[in-house]
């Protein structure tokens, strides 16, 4: 008799976090068919649980729900919108080890980043509940006789957000608790891959006192419930984060209802460390930058550029740390957890092989590790050829390849040469260098000497192939805002 998937559902001290069905209008509902899908734990490939999988009728019955709140919540006081996300945010923080426990479940991560997570999700909606109170105008000094000249910002109407696997709180909350605040209702479709986080923050929402329809949570297959939200006008503006191949096809999609559209898509993150950089700190920064999240992050490090004199001095360096990095489950909070899914570790076997066929040297790793399927070494390739292609596509996963260069200009055109811009790695200690490379590197944010830069008061995206608009701060905000321009003759 064939084995029977095993199921592990998370240990919670509140089981009822843990919902399997989408939530519409403010009533959980299954799918009317009964379908579900399953979510897998990736660290031991057992049943985390099963979740409504539903048709597009459904999701389109997301979209009246959310229309018909629109009118009651965007015309509500800030202040009673703040206090809400308020509660919110509170009740994040009160379940923080909860939630913690749902994403390792579904998403693999150890739990201390996990934790990391929920503190970072939880602040975008403290940040919001802050900004929800500033005022919505601007007046202008009239350049017309005798009128008076105002610019409101109004929100844009229900919006849909669709979010990714690698982080399903953080990138929900950076969305949600920004259009919220802004006035607009939501549909909102999490991966499939990991559903349960986005369902316990709407559960958390129900009791924060949300209305009925305002926050809307559709499960299912997103090439089903998606589209008929990209077909309908009533929904005024998409914010996705996801691959850019999935970004092209949201775009096109959304064209005809002429949708306002933010995207935070794929990074493809150069590190430049230049001679004159402090060495410890360069090798610890770059570190993180590679390999948290297993290297499953759109702002990891996908190459790394050092200057020749200092290249053998790195690379060793390096490779020391990466080899002391642990590997294992999400709940034994080790330094790296499992990757995604089979097409994950593959990605890396294929360039790794690709790499050393091109004449790269493995300096550690490169092996799917025996603790599993999806579990696979921290690696550093060293001299790597720039035609290579791990030196081209997003790598997504826990190898690091490094290369040495000889000048400011020559790294400066290889950390450009790339579709993607959305953040770029630096270290040196040289301040006129520091201003130079960061105005010549095409990329939406740049970080000097650290790698952590993310934050709710910060314009979060990238340039070129890695999206439209920002995240987090006002101007996330605005995102979900249309400008309406009043020009008064008092006539
Ligand atoms: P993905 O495959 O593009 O999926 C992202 C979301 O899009 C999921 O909710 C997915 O739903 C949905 N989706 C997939 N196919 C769709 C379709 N045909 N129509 C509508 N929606 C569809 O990306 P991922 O693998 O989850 O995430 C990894 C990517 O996200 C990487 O490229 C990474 O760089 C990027 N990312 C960017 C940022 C940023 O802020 N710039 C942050 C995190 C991640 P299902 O899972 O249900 O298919």
């Amino acid at each position: 008799m064939a084995d029977q998937p095993r199921a592990s559902p998370p240990q919670l001290s509140d089981g009822r976090l843990f919902r399997g069905l989408s939530y519409i209008g403010g009533k959980w509902s299954a799918a009317a068919d009964g379908a579900t899908f399953s979510v897998l734990d990736p660290a031991s490939g057992h049943t985390v649980g099963e979740v409504a999988q539903l048709s597009a009728e459904e999701s389109h019955a997301a979209v009246d729900a959310a229309a018909a709140a629109f009118p009651a919540w965007s015309g509500s006081l800030p202040q009673d919108r703040s206090g809400v996300l308020r509660r919110w945010f509170e009740l994040i923080g009160a379940n923080r080890e909860d939630l913690a426990r749902i994403m390792v479940a579904e998403q693999g991560k150890p739990l201390s980043e996990a934790r990391g997570e929920i503190d970072y999700a939880a602040s975008f909606v403290e940040f919001y509940a802050e900004e929800a109170k500033r005022p919505n105008i601007e007046g202008v000094t009239s350049h017309l006789p005798d009128a008076e000249v105002e610019v409101w910002l109004e929100p844009i109407g229900p919006v849909a957000l669709i979010t990714p696997w690698n982080f399903p709180s953080a990138m929900l909350t950076r969305k949600a608790a920004a259009a919220l605040a802004a006035g607009c209702t939501i549909v909102a479709h999490p991966s499939s891959q990991t559903p349960f986080s986005a369902l316990a923050l709407a559960e958390l929402g129900e009791r924060a006192g949300l209305p009925a329809g305002v926050f809307n949570v559709v499960t299912g297959r997103a090439s089903t419930v998606v589209p008929p939200w990209t077909e309908d006008a009533r929904v005024h503006a998409l914010s996705f984060t996801g691959s850019t191949e999935v970004g092209h096809l949201l775009y096109r999609n959304s064209a005809k209802t002429m949708k306002k559209l933010v995207m935070e898509l794929g990074g493809h993150a150069p590190v430049i460390v230049f001679k004159d950089a402090d060495l410890d700190r360069a090798v610890e920064e770059t570190i993180k930058a590679k390999f948290a999240t297993s290297g499953q992050d759109c702002l990891g490090a996908n190459r790394i550029y050092v200057e020749r004199p200092i290249y053998s001095a790195f690379c060793a360096r390096f490779t020391e740390a990466a080899k002391a990095l642990t590997l294992g489950p999400g709940l034994d909070d080790c330094d790296l957890g499992p990757l995604m899914n089979e097409a994950a570790v593959a990605k890396q076997e294929d360039l790794v092989a690709d790499a050393l066929a091109k004449g790269a040297n493995l300096a550690c790793g490169g092996k799917r590790s025996p603790l599993g399927p999806l579990f696979y070494e921290a690696t550093v390739l060293t001299d790597v050829p720039p035609d290579a292609r791990i030196m081209h596509v997003e790598v997504f996963g826990p190898v690091a390849p490094i290369a040495p260069f000889d000048s400011e200009d020559e790294v400066i055109a290889k950390a450009n040469d790339t579709p993607y811009g959305l953040v770029a790695y630096l270290h040196s200690q040289d301040p006129r260098r520091i201003y130079r490379v960061s105005r010549a590197l095409q990329f939406g944010m740049v970080a000097v000497n650290r790698t952590k830069v993310t934050g709710a008061p910060i314009p979060f995206g990238g340039t070129k192939q890695s999206g439209l608009g920002r995240e987090g701060a006002r101007r996330g905000m605005e995102e979900f805002m249309e400008i309406k321009y009043v020009c008064r003759d008092w006539a």
